[in-house]
């Protein structure tokens, strides 16, 4: 079995979308975690000369899923400037404050204009944003993520497989599952992927080519009988 990415091996994060942002492919990337990878997230933001801002809040972050089990406590945004991580984290610190408020002052409206900031400023294809921003503030992630199938004029194209944020290209939800700029997004990083990590990024191709049929399933029942095969590794 491939070993995971050595870079970046001391975060205890989401290594592509680190990698992502050290290769230049997105501004800033956002990570969930716990008080007590912090020292571990610093270590490898020296290592490779990146930015960290962190917004602490166990209350707002409770329901989202956790890695090890440790709840998270806070957010931790990573670039390669001060003025890109602070803009991302000043529109999720609006969407947090935004939550606390009445469903009136804070419903999905209005935390809208912060969600389409927040995307903006970790690089997400402005066509998904606002997808998001329309839909996913009201809808479970397998509601948006089955409203993007319905979206999605023909063949789904496995390098947006986003079933698993975890392990995947991207790390947004997608307005179909054949945007294009999502699609020039992933194959960005699988080309970083491949330069750093050439076996990782066999490993990954090879899991989002082998569940898709699973992705399809889930979602609304589509048989992937009928749908293009994934294409092969290039
Ligand atoms: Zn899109």
């Amino acid at each position: 079995m491939a070993s995971p990415p050595e870079t970046p091996a001391h975060p205890p994060v989401h290594a592509l979308e680190w990698l992502a942002v050290c290769a230049g492919i997105k501004p800033v990337s956002r990570h969930l975690l716990a008080l007590s990878e912090q020292a571990a997230v610093e270590f490898a933001a020296r290592r490779d000369d990146l930015v960290t801002q962190y917004l602490w809040s166990e209350a707002y972050l409770r329901g989202f899923r956790t890695r090890t089990g440790d709840a998270h406590a806070g957010v931790v945004f990573v670039g390669k400037s001060a003025a890109a991580v602070a803009r991302a984290a000043v529109a999720e610190e609006r969407t947090m404050a935004l939550r606390d408020r009445c469903w009136l002052h804070g419903g999905p409206r209005a935390r809208a204009p912060a969600a389409i900031e927040l995307g903006a400023a970790l690089g997400y294809p402005a066509c998904c944003t606002e997808f998001f921003a329309r839909h996913g503030l009201r809808e479970s992630n397998a509601q948006l993520r089955a409203r993007a199938l319905r979206a999605t004029d023909g063949p789904i194209d496995w390098r947006l497989h986003n079933t698993d944020f975890a392990q995947s290209l991207i790390s947004h939800f997608v307005c179909s599952y054949r945007c294009s700029a999502s699609i020039s997004l992933a194959d960005a990083l699988l080309d970083a992927l491949r330069r750093e990590h050439p076996e990782e990024a066999t490993r990954l191709v090879g899991v989002l080519q082998a569940t898709l049929p699973a992705l399809v399933d889930r979602l609304d029942g589509r048989s992937p009988a009928g749908q293009t095969p994934p294409e092969p590794v290039q």
